[in-house]
Protein backbone atom coordinates (compact mmCIF):
# COMPACT_ATOMS: atom_id res chain seq x y z
CA UNK A 1 0.00 0.00 0.00
CA UNK A 2 1.55 2.88 -0.91
CA UNK A 3 1.77 6.14 0.95
CA UNK A 4 2.27 9.56 0.34
CA UNK A 5 3.17 12.70 3.30
CA UNK A 6 0.73 15.58 1.29
CA UNK A 7 1.98 18.86 2.14
CA UNK A 8 -0.89 20.52 4.71
CA UNK A 9 -0.51 23.77 2.85
CA UNK A 10 -0.47 22.60 -0.63
CA UNK A 11 -0.73 19.16 -1.26
CA UNK A 12 3.00 18.80 -2.31
CA UNK A 13 4.33 16.04 -1.95
CA UNK A 14 6.89 15.99 1.32
CA UNK A 15 10.35 14.88 1.92
CA UNK A 16 12.41 14.33 5.08
CA UNK A 17 14.87 17.24 5.59
CA UNK A 18 18.08 16.50 7.04
CA UNK A 19 18.92 20.16 7.96
CA UNK A 20 16.02 21.01 9.38
CA UNK A 21 15.58 17.03 10.81
CA UNK A 22 11.94 17.65 10.28
CA UNK A 23 9.04 16.47 6.94
CA UNK A 24 9.37 19.77 4.64
CA UNK A 25 7.17 20.88 1.39
CA UNK A 26 9.83 21.81 -1.72
CA UNK A 27 6.85 23.77 -2.95
CA UNK A 28 5.44 26.09 -0.29
CA UNK A 29 8.44 25.35 2.00
CA UNK A 30 6.33 24.52 5.56
CA UNK A 31 8.60 22.29 7.54
CA UNK A 32 6.82 20.03 10.44
CA UNK A 33 8.38 18.01 13.15
CA UNK A 34 7.98 14.24 12.59
CA UNK A 35 5.49 13.58 15.32
CA UNK A 36 3.62 16.34 14.68
CA UNK A 37 2.88 15.00 11.35
CA UNK A 38 2.10 11.64 12.52
CA UNK A 39 -0.26 12.71 15.48
CA UNK A 40 -2.42 15.40 12.80
CA UNK A 41 -2.38 14.84 9.35
CA UNK A 42 -1.81 10.73 9.50
CA UNK A 43 -5.75 10.43 8.58
CA UNK A 44 -5.35 12.49 5.58
CA UNK A 45 -2.56 10.74 3.98
CA UNK A 46 -4.00 7.03 5.08
CA UNK A 47 -7.82 8.46 2.99
CA UNK A 48 -5.65 9.48 0.02
CA UNK A 49 -3.78 6.04 -0.35
CA UNK A 50 -6.67 4.10 0.35
CA UNK A 51 -8.73 5.53 -2.05
CA UNK A 52 -6.17 5.80 -4.81
CA UNK A 53 -4.22 2.46 -4.29
CA UNK A 54 -4.44 -0.59 -6.01
CA UNK A 55 -1.85 -3.15 -5.77
CA UNK A 56 -1.57 -6.44 -7.51
CA UNK A 57 1.38 -8.76 -6.84
CA UNK A 58 3.50 -9.85 -10.27
CA UNK A 59 5.54 -12.83 -10.67
CA UNK A 60 9.42 -12.96 -9.87
CA UNK A 61 8.73 -10.87 -6.21
CA UNK A 62 8.08 -7.79 -8.06
CA UNK A 63 4.63 -5.66 -7.13
CA UNK A 64 2.93 -3.54 -9.05
CA UNK A 65 1.06 -0.44 -7.71
CA UNK A 66 -0.50 3.05 -8.70
CA UNK A 67 1.49 6.05 -7.72
CA UNK A 68 -1.69 7.87 -5.56
CA UNK A 69 -0.92 11.42 -6.83
CA UNK A 70 -0.38 10.30 -10.71
CA UNK A 71 -1.71 7.20 -11.27
CA UNK A 72 1.08 5.72 -13.01
CA UNK A 73 2.40 1.88 -12.57
CA UNK A 74 4.91 2.13 -9.59
CA UNK A 75 7.29 -1.65 -9.74
CA UNK A 76 9.12 -2.39 -6.97
CA UNK A 77 10.56 -5.56 -5.60
CA UNK A 78 9.39 -7.30 -3.14
CA UNK A 79 12.00 -5.91 -0.17
CA UNK A 80 11.73 -2.07 -1.10
CA UNK A 81 9.73 0.09 1.44
CA UNK A 82 10.78 3.37 0.66
CA UNK A 83 11.06 4.88 -3.21
CA UNK A 84 9.59 7.17 -5.81
CA UNK A 85 7.66 7.16 -8.73
CA UNK A 86 9.18 6.80 -11.70
CA UNK A 87 7.03 9.16 -13.44
CA UNK A 88 6.14 12.01 -11.19
CA UNK A 89 9.34 11.30 -8.67
CA UNK A 90 6.87 11.42 -5.96
CA UNK A 91 8.52 10.03 -2.79
CA UNK A 92 6.06 6.86 -2.07
CA UNK A 93 6.32 4.54 0.98
CA UNK A 94 5.00 1.15 1.27
CA UNK A 95 3.19 1.24 4.71
CA UNK A 96 3.36 -2.56 4.58
CA UNK A 97 6.94 -3.28 4.45
CA UNK A 98 7.37 -0.80 7.27
CA UNK A 99 4.41 -2.60 9.90
CA UNK A 100 3.95 -5.59 12.02
CA UNK A 101 7.39 -7.40 12.20
CA UNK A 102 8.49 -5.34 9.40
CA UNK A 103 8.71 -2.33 11.51
CA UNK A 104 12.10 -0.74 12.75
CA UNK A 105 12.17 -0.12 16.08
CA UNK A 106 14.69 2.68 15.76
CA UNK A 107 16.42 4.80 12.79
CA UNK A 108 19.10 7.47 12.79
CA UNK A 109 17.76 10.45 10.04
CA UNK A 110 19.84 11.19 7.49
CA UNK A 111 21.84 14.49 8.64
CA UNK A 112 23.75 15.00 4.75
CA UNK A 113 21.97 15.99 2.50
CA UNK A 114 21.97 15.21 -1.45
CA UNK A 115 23.61 17.99 -1.91
CA UNK A 116 26.51 18.02 0.23
CA UNK A 117 26.48 14.18 -0.44
CA UNK A 118 27.32 15.41 -3.90
CA UNK A 119 30.12 18.07 -2.96
CA UNK A 120 32.23 14.87 -0.80
CA UNK A 121 31.67 12.51 -3.84
CA UNK A 122 33.07 15.30 -6.27
CA UNK A 123 36.31 15.90 -3.99
CA UNK A 124 36.76 12.73 -3.78
CA UNK A 125 36.65 12.15 -7.50
CA UNK A 126 39.32 14.69 -7.91
CA UNK A 127 41.70 12.94 -5.06
CA UNK A 128 41.65 9.85 -6.92
CA UNK A 129 44.18 8.44 -8.84
CA UNK A 130 41.41 7.17 -11.79
CA UNK A 131 40.84 9.88 -14.88
CA UNK A 132 37.98 11.59 -13.44
CA UNK A 133 36.30 11.94 -16.83
CA UNK A 134 33.43 9.46 -16.69
CA UNK A 135 33.24 9.58 -12.53
CA UNK A 136 32.52 12.99 -12.61
CA UNK A 137 29.89 13.55 -15.08
CA UNK A 138 26.93 14.84 -14.30
CA UNK A 139 24.27 12.01 -15.40
CA UNK A 140 26.47 9.66 -13.53
CA UNK A 141 26.60 11.94 -10.14
CA UNK A 142 23.01 12.31 -10.60
CA UNK A 143 22.27 8.67 -9.93
CA UNK A 144 23.43 8.88 -6.01
CA UNK A 145 21.31 7.88 -3.62
CA UNK A 146 20.32 8.09 -0.17
CA UNK A 147 19.36 5.18 1.14
CA UNK A 148 18.25 3.91 4.85
CA UNK A 149 19.54 0.12 5.37
CA UNK A 150 18.15 -2.04 7.29
CA UNK A 151 20.35 -3.03 10.36
CA UNK A 152 20.08 -5.78 13.40
CA UNK A 153 21.90 -3.87 16.31
CA UNK A 154 22.89 -6.57 19.15
CA UNK A 155 23.31 -6.36 22.58
CA UNK A 156 25.95 -8.44 24.58
CA UNK A 157 27.15 -9.82 27.97
CA UNK A 158 30.25 -10.88 27.42
CA UNK A 159 33.76 -11.95 29.47
CA UNK A 160 36.84 -13.80 28.99
CA UNK A 161 39.57 -15.53 31.01
CA UNK A 162 42.55 -14.97 29.70
CA UNK A 163 45.76 -16.84 30.65
CA UNK A 164 49.05 -15.76 29.35
CA UNK A 165 52.65 -16.44 30.02
CA UNK A 166 55.08 -13.15 29.53
CA UNK A 167 58.45 -12.24 29.76
CA UNK A 168 60.27 -9.19 30.69
CA UNK A 169 63.83 -8.91 29.30
CA UNK A 170 66.64 -6.54 30.49
CA UNK A 171 70.54 -6.10 29.83
CA UNK A 172 73.35 -4.67 31.81
CA UNK A 173 77.01 -4.18 30.95
CA UNK A 174 79.86 -4.93 33.05
CA UNK A 175 82.61 -4.46 31.20
CA UNK A 176 83.00 -5.78 28.48
CA UNK A 177 80.44 -8.66 29.51
CA UNK A 178 76.76 -7.99 28.77
CA UNK A 179 74.35 -9.78 30.83
CA UNK A 180 70.56 -10.50 29.90
CA UNK A 181 68.25 -11.39 32.62
CA UNK A 182 64.38 -12.99 31.37
CA UNK A 183 61.78 -12.81 33.84
CA UNK A 184 59.11 -15.02 33.53
CA UNK A 185 55.55 -14.22 34.38
CA UNK A 186 52.42 -15.91 34.60
CA UNK A 187 49.35 -13.32 33.43
CA UNK A 188 45.43 -13.67 34.31
CA UNK A 189 43.41 -11.39 33.14
CA UNK A 190 39.07 -11.54 33.79
CA UNK A 191 37.29 -8.98 31.68
CA UNK A 192 33.50 -8.46 31.74
CA UNK A 193 31.98 -6.31 29.00
CA UNK A 194 28.21 -5.26 28.13
CA UNK A 195 28.53 -4.44 24.53
CA UNK A 196 25.79 -2.46 23.28
CA UNK A 197 24.36 -2.72 19.85
CA UNK A 198 26.80 -4.02 17.67
CA UNK A 199 25.36 -3.32 14.04
CA UNK A 200 24.99 -6.78 10.69
CA UNK A 201 23.65 -5.06 8.22
CA UNK A 202 20.28 -7.06 7.38
CA UNK A 203 20.19 -6.66 3.28
CA UNK A 204 21.35 -8.88 0.69
CA UNK A 205 22.17 -6.42 -1.81
CA UNK A 206 24.73 -4.68 0.39
CA UNK A 207 28.25 -5.76 0.77
CA UNK A 208 28.93 -6.61 4.42
CA UNK A 209 32.39 -5.57 4.68
CA UNK A 210 31.70 -2.00 3.02
CA UNK A 211 28.57 -2.10 5.81
CA UNK A 212 31.38 -2.43 8.16
CA UNK A 213 33.58 0.05 6.93
CA UNK A 214 31.00 2.62 7.04
CA UNK A 215 30.66 2.46 10.57
CA UNK A 216 30.98 4.02 13.44
CA UNK A 217 27.12 5.52 13.63
CA UNK A 218 26.81 8.12 16.24
CA UNK A 219 24.14 6.25 18.08
CA UNK A 220 23.58 9.81 20.04
CA UNK A 221 21.12 10.55 17.06
CA UNK A 222 19.22 7.72 17.32
CA UNK A 223 15.34 8.12 17.56
CA UNK A 224 12.09 6.36 17.48
CA UNK A 225 11.62 5.15 13.91
CA UNK A 226 8.40 7.09 12.46
CA UNK A 227 7.55 6.64 8.84
CA UNK A 228 8.01 10.41 7.46
CA UNK A 229 12.37 10.05 8.08
CA UNK A 230 12.19 7.95 5.05
CA UNK A 231 10.15 9.89 2.77
CA UNK A 232 12.22 11.22 -0.21
CA UNK A 233 15.03 8.33 0.28
CA UNK A 234 15.08 4.59 -0.62
CA UNK A 235 14.74 2.13 1.79
CA UNK A 236 14.61 -1.63 2.36
CA UNK A 237 12.97 -3.46 4.68
CA UNK A 238 15.40 -6.72 6.14
CA UNK A 239 16.25 -9.51 4.09
CA UNK A 240 17.48 -11.60 6.87
CA UNK A 241 15.92 -12.41 10.01
CA UNK A 242 18.06 -11.56 13.64
CA UNK A 243 18.61 -15.18 14.31
CA UNK A 244 20.16 -15.28 11.01
CA UNK A 245 22.46 -12.50 11.44
CA UNK A 246 23.18 -13.21 14.86
CA UNK A 247 26.68 -15.12 13.89
CA UNK A 248 28.25 -12.15 12.23
CA UNK A 249 27.45 -9.85 15.70
CA UNK A 250 28.77 -12.56 17.88
CA UNK A 251 32.27 -13.10 15.93
CA UNK A 252 32.54 -9.94 16.47
CA UNK A 253 31.53 -9.36 20.12
CA UNK A 254 33.80 -12.50 20.23
CA UNK A 255 37.09 -10.38 18.70
CA UNK A 256 36.11 -7.27 20.66
CA UNK A 257 36.28 -9.44 24.10
CA UNK A 258 39.40 -10.80 23.12
CA UNK A 259 40.98 -7.74 22.16
CA UNK A 260 40.23 -6.10 25.12
CA UNK A 261 41.58 -8.54 27.50
CA UNK A 262 44.99 -8.82 25.56
CA UNK A 263 45.30 -4.72 25.08
CA UNK A 264 45.57 -5.03 29.27
CA UNK A 265 48.46 -6.89 29.22
CA UNK A 266 51.35 -4.65 28.48
CA UNK A 267 55.02 -3.95 29.84
CA UNK A 268 56.41 -6.84 28.79
CA UNK A 269 58.83 -7.86 26.08
CA UNK A 270 56.97 -11.05 25.15
CA UNK A 271 53.26 -12.63 25.48
CA UNK A 272 52.00 -15.87 24.44
CA UNK A 273 48.45 -16.29 25.41
CA UNK A 274 47.59 -19.96 26.22
CA UNK A 275 43.96 -19.79 27.00
CA UNK A 276 40.97 -17.73 26.18
CA UNK A 277 37.76 -18.63 27.50
CA UNK A 278 34.75 -16.91 26.34
CA UNK A 279 31.75 -16.37 27.95
CA UNK A 280 29.35 -14.70 25.63
CA UNK A 281 25.63 -14.16 26.37
CA UNK A 282 23.18 -12.53 23.64
CA UNK A 283 20.52 -10.05 25.36
CA UNK A 284 18.61 -9.14 22.49
CA UNK A 285 18.62 -7.49 19.66
CA UNK A 286 16.46 -4.31 17.74
CA UNK A 287 15.74 -3.34 14.49
CA UNK A 288 17.13 -0.38 13.00
CA UNK A 289 17.69 1.89 9.91
CA UNK A 290 20.79 3.28 9.01
CA UNK A 291 21.54 6.14 6.65
CA UNK A 292 23.78 5.31 3.63
CA UNK A 293 24.62 7.35 0.36
CA UNK A 294 25.53 4.95 -2.80
CA UNK A 295 26.58 5.67 -5.91
CA UNK A 296 27.26 2.41 -8.40
CA UNK A 297 29.30 3.32 -11.66
CA UNK A 298 31.39 1.71 -14.35
CA UNK A 299 34.56 2.55 -15.12
CA UNK A 300 36.61 1.28 -17.83
CA UNK A 301 33.97 -1.74 -18.03
CA UNK A 302 34.42 -3.01 -14.10
CA UNK A 303 32.19 -1.98 -11.51
CA UNK A 304 32.62 0.83 -8.89
CA UNK A 305 30.56 1.28 -5.86
CA UNK A 306 30.55 4.55 -4.02
CA UNK A 307 29.20 5.23 -0.73
CA UNK A 308 29.06 7.08 2.07
CA UNK A 309 27.74 7.07 6.05
CA UNK A 310 24.63 9.76 5.64
CA UNK A 311 25.25 10.91 9.30
CA UNK A 312 28.87 10.87 9.64
CA UNK A 313 30.08 11.55 5.91
CA UNK A 314 32.90 8.69 6.48
CA UNK A 315 33.35 7.20 2.54
CA UNK A 316 33.97 3.70 1.67
CA UNK A 317 34.82 3.22 -1.89
CA UNK A 318 36.45 1.08 -4.37
CA UNK A 319 39.85 2.29 -4.53
CA UNK A 320 43.24 1.16 -3.33
CA UNK A 321 42.66 1.62 0.87
CA UNK A 322 44.21 0.29 3.80
CA UNK A 323 43.41 -2.84 4.60
CA UNK A 324 44.26 -2.82 7.86
CA UNK A 325 41.49 -0.03 8.99
CA UNK A 326 38.69 -2.35 8.35
CA UNK A 327 39.11 -4.33 11.21
CA UNK A 328 40.15 -1.86 13.46
CA UNK A 329 39.33 -2.01 17.52
CA UNK A 330 36.42 0.07 17.49
CA UNK A 331 35.93 1.25 20.92
CA UNK A 332 33.64 3.90 20.53
CA UNK A 333 31.41 2.04 18.08
CA UNK A 334 29.01 0.96 20.79
CA UNK A 335 28.92 1.34 24.49
CA UNK A 336 31.10 -0.84 26.38
CA UNK A 337 30.95 -1.11 30.22
CA UNK A 338 34.05 -3.05 31.41
CA UNK A 339 35.24 -5.22 34.48
CA UNK A 340 38.53 -6.21 34.66
CA UNK A 341 40.29 -8.54 37.22
CA UNK A 342 44.08 -8.07 36.80
CA UNK A 343 46.91 -10.84 38.12
CA UNK A 344 50.14 -11.01 36.83
CA UNK A 345 52.60 -13.40 39.01
CA UNK A 346 56.05 -13.62 38.86
CA UNK A 347 57.09 -17.42 37.69
CA UNK A 348 60.40 -18.44 39.65
CA UNK A 349 62.14 -20.88 37.71
ZN1 LIG B 1 3.44 22.81 0.59
ZN1 LIG C 1 3.54 9.42 -9.71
Amino acid sequence: MPIIYKCPGCGSAMEFNSQTQKIGCPSCGMQLDVEEYEKNYKSYETEESETQESSKTDTEGMKIYHCSTCGAELVADQYTSATFCSFCGNPTLMQDRLQGSFQPSTIIPFKIDKNKAVDIYKSWCKKGPLTPGELSKQSTIEKISGIYVPFWLYNYSAGTSMHANAEKVRTTRKGDTEYTYTDHFQVYRDVSAIFERIPADASEKMPDDAMDKLEPYNYADMTQFAMPYLSGYLSERYNYTADQMQERATDRANKYITEIARSTITGYSNVTVLSNNIRMNPKGSEYALLPVWMLNYRFKNKNFQFMLNGQTGKIVADRPISKGKAFAFGIGIFAVTLIITMFGGLLFI
